[in-house]
């Protein structure tokens, strides 16, 4: 099949858009539409230092290699945060693909770690507890990730949440009523002592990153986590890829339904002022943030701020 731009074969259809598109077209096109996100969110300013979460999967990986190329002529930095969070036979390998994409684009790396940041690896939290896994990992990623960001002076966290991730999220909320939470999934405006997350590839579908990292002949790694079938989402994705493969387009008119949801809404659920926990400082809404919550239940009695344990 040819290209719908030239005379090239077409390596993708694009079902939603109805077009074939090229190796070229393909890269022209995705990077177009992560520059106008970046553009429409207002999500990066000259001279910012952005801190890209890269986990060594081929998201965090395409978005890496993607911001470099869209910023090589602007004035700003990046810099790549890799969470460790402690799953054997997983993490140890999406951290070498992390770390040999930051050597390949001449990036600096900083890893943090669950196990230097809160005293445990997340193989440990999970065993018998209630709580789970994503849960834990999520918590703790966010803080670890804000707490980075801080250290290493950066007006952005950058991460590499898909279209795909999105529309699930959305879904998610949807289908456990929680309208409170979904509309908390909008940030309306900066807080303090938290660092603005910014999403450049949440436009763009997975399959698509998959294809962009192979073009450019960028090593990820695909192992998935261990623990990731254990959670709604793993379900929920499996019913919105059937319904995308039937009805083409259905995950961006999730999000943006969502969206006009969400701007009808808008006043309605104000933005609570976060306050700072009483154990570690981070931003939340509670006396205690929620990492420090979750290490209670874990019966640390101690906080995160103590790194030394
Ligand atoms: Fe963490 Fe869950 Fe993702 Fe695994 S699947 S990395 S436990 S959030
Ligand atoms: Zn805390």
């Amino acid at each position: 099949m040819k290209c719908s731009f030239c005379d090239n074969l077409a390596i993708i259809s694009q079902k939603y858009s109805g077009f074939h598109l090229c190796r070229e077209h393909f890269v022209r096109d995705f990077e177009e539409k992560v520059e106008k996100t970046l553009h429409i969110g207002s999500m990066i300013a000259e001279t910012d230092k952005i801190a890209v979460a890269v986990s060594g999967g081929k998201d965090s990986t395409a978005l890496l290699f993607c911001l470099r190329r869209i910023l090589a002529k602007r004035d700003v930095e990046l810099v790549a945060v890799t969470v460790d969070e402690g799953i054997a036979g997983y993490r140890d390998d999406t951290i070498k693909a992390a770390r040999a994409i930051a050597e390949q684009l001449g990036i600096e790396q900083h890893i943090v770690s669950f196990r230097e940041e809160y005293g445990y690896d997340l193989d440990e939290m999970v065993p018998g507890k209630k709580v789970a896994p994503c849960t834990y990992c999520g918590v703790f990623r966010k803080n670890a990730l804000n707490r980075a960001a801080k250290r290493l002076g950066a007006d952005k966290v950058a991460t590499g949440h898909n279209l795909d991730d999105e529309a699930q999220t959305i879904m998610m909320n949807y289908l456990k009523g929680d309208f409170e939470r979904l509309m908390r999934f909008r940030p309306w405006r900066a807080q303090k002592g938290l660092v603005p997350r910014i999403k450049p590839l949440r436009a763009m579908p997975e399959k698509e990153i998959a294809l962009y990292c192979m073009v450019n002949e960028v090593f990820t790694e695909s192992r998935e986590c261990p623990y990731a079938n254990l959670s709604l989402r793993a379900d929920v994705r499996d019913m919105m890829n059937c319904l995308e493969s039937q009805f083409p387009g259905t995950k961006q008119s999730t999000v943006r339904g969502f969206e006009k949801i969400a701007a009808k809404a808008q006043g309605s659920y104000a933005q609570m002022d976060l306050a700072a926990c009483k154990e570690c400082g981070e931003p939340c809404v509670k006396e205690l943030c929620k990492a420090c919550e979750l290490l209670g239940l874990l019966g640390s009695g101690s906080s995160h701020s103590n790194k030394d344990h």
